[in-house]
């Protein structure tokens, strides 16, 4: 009998980002994918948000490499973290592997790792894995779907997708081999994107896009145009500069990642804009604003990007004013809504004709709705089944689908981050748990922990309170008044006698203590100072900020 496979979730099963799996085969360990999540506004001070990496540091001698779907940051960006304990190869398609690559590189990683390329309908030994990438659409070029052709059947995880007939690189997502593989090996277990599963019908086709653009282009000849999107949505870019280029302008890079993706998906030969139509931001000044199109990142809003600087008024390049027209070519991530919302009311208080996707037509999403992931379903018609990719509700809701599509609710399993299935002759279950909780990067300091936030929001909600007594070493005795500091409590000239009626209250708790024989015990004392400063600041003013008791001895 063939031993089981394993797969622990170690992200984006419970929500969107920070993408990653463990595939386990013969003690073996492959990874597919490891991403990063953008953090929310709850999140004070943080940058980003990575997968738990404990248990794969565990088992670093077992780690055979890392599979990477595509380039986005949700399933790539935690790579340069990893790389920092550990030390494995890379496989992905030529641009995933560019698209990872400056991260790594920034963080001065390269020589622990070995970017292997691979090729649609590529089928490899890794180690023990017998992997084949399948072609799949998204909103970034040369996405892969991963079969596992596993002693326990053939495995296939979807990765990010999107059924479009009419990809701008005719690159459709690959059915046909999904099929072959159905047909003669039968698909095991699926493992789908479950970013859509609530949406019901079929994504339109990135082309739809197209046409939309040229119109708008066509419509505002005359005007200076700036459009932003994500940088790494190649064929979104294609489409602008197209309808830049079909109206008799010149298209100028605005922000790092837009120069620099910009310029691998040329060398790459993915992204076509002729040389001499291609010019450098600093140029800007020098052009007709009539016959310039600006390609700018920042569609997230993101504080310091190009276009969050072009709302403000503080771009160095560009200030927008009456007559420029504004395009985000996007839609907002859950979580960034506010940020984009304030981009747009700079940009149209500055009086730009700000265009997006809720006026008009300028953006489809990369991620299959309901009909599509149906499609899927009907078509590799697995035994087993497993959401991926969502917060819990697209889970939910995507096993749904699958039992709508005829999988046997016992063949489905609802899987979270941290849950380890095995997959054996016997079928398929839960059989252990891996902790999978945030790892908070601020800075380059990672795991932050809940303790840093907790007191993070304290202190963003309820200000601080630094009570200081100064105490003889040698008895304890009061030196001198207590003090206290205060920062984002109560407003100053208020603050004045309730600050006074609290030194009398702290000093009273300490003569106490002192004579009921505290004496020199400093834990002692501090648990004093901040129980009396603590009742008395909740008492006086029914606030809680953080009280912080200082004993110094003289
Ligand atoms: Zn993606
Ligand atoms: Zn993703």
């Amino acid at each position: 009998m063939p031993d089981p496979v394993r797969i622990t979730f170690l992200g984006g099963l419970g929500e969107i980002g920070r993408n990653c799996a463990a595939f386990e085969q013969d003690g073996r360990i492959l990874l597919l994918d490891c991403g990063l999540m953008f953090p929310d506004a709850e999140m004070l001070g943080i940058d980003l948000v990575l997968p738990d990496f404990t248990w794969l540091r565990e088992n670093a001698s077992r780690i055979e490499g890392c599979i990477v779907t595509h380039g986005h940051e949700d399933h790539v960006g935690g790579l340069s973290f990893l790389l920092r304990d550990l030390k494995f190869p890379i496989y992905g398609s030529a641009l995933t592997l560019g698209l990872a690559r400056s991260r790594i590189e920034e963080a001065g990683l390269l020589g622990r790792t070995e970017l292997i390329t691979v090729v649609d309908g590529e089928r490899r030994r890794i180690g023990s894995f017998d992997c084949e990438f399948i072609a799949v659409t998204h909103s970034v070029p040369h996405g892969f779907a991963t079969a596992f052709h596993t002693p326990q059947g053939v495995i296939l995880h979807s990765g990010d997708f999107k059924l479009d007939l009419t990809p701008v690189d005719d690159r459709i997502t690959d059915l046909a081999r999904i099929g072959r593989i159905a047909d003669e090996h039968g698909i095991r277990l699926l493992l789908s994107d479950s970013t859509n599963a609530e949406e019901p019908g079929h994504t339109p086709s990135e082309r739809s896009v197209g046409h939309v653009l040229r119109n708008l282009f066509r419509d505002n000849e005359g005007k200076r145009i700036i459009a932003a999107c994500f940088a790494s949505h190649i064929h979104r870019i294609q489409q602008i500069a197209e309808a830049a280029l079909a109206t008799d302008r010149t298209v100028a890079t605005l922000g790092r990642s837009m120069a620099k993706n910009v310029g691998l998906a040329r060398q790459m030969g993915l992204l076509h804009i002729p040389d001499n139509r291609l010019v450098d931001i600093e140029r800007l000044d020098d052009l007709d604003p009539a016959k310039v199109l600006v390609l700018s990142t920042g569609s997230q809003g993101e504080p310091m990007s190009a276009l969050a600087l072009m709302a403000a008024g503080e771009n160095k390049w560009l200030k927008i004013g009456e007559g420029d027209v504004v395009i985000l070519s996007s839609h907002a991530i859950p979580g960034n809504e506010h940020s984009v919302n304030k981009v747009i009311d700079g940009l149209c208080r500055l009086g730009a004709d700000v265009v997006h996707s809720g006026l008009a037509a300028v953006h489809v999403t990369g991620h299959a709705m309901q009909g599509e992931l149906k499609t899927l379903l009907s078509i590799a018609r697995p035994e087993f089944f497993v959401p991926v990719h969502g917060e819990f509700r697209h889970l939910s809701h995507h096993a749904r689908l699958a039992m709508e599509m005829g999988v046997p609710q016992r063949n489905v399993l609802l899987a979270e981050d941290g849950d380890v299935i095995e997959i054996g002759d016997g079928g398929i279950e839960f059989c252990d748990n891996v902790p999978a909780g945030y790892l908070y990067v601020d800075g380059i300091v990672g795991d932050v922990g809940h303790g840093v936030l907790r007191d993070r929001r304290v202190l963003a909600e309820e200000g601080v309170v630094v009570v200081v007594v100064t105490v003889d070493s040698q008895s304890g005795q009061l030196l001198t008044r207590p003090e206290f500091i205060t920062r984002g409590w109560v407003h100053g000239p208020e603050a004045e006698g309730l600050i006074e009626e609290g030194r009398d209250r702290v000093q009273e708790e300490v003569e106490k203590a002192v004579a009921d024989g505290a004496g020199t015990d400093f834990d002692t004392l501090k648990r004093h100072v901040r129980g009396a400063a603590g009742q008395f600041v909740s008492e006086r003013t029914r606030r809680r900020p953080m009280i912080v008791p200082v004993v110094m001895e003289a």
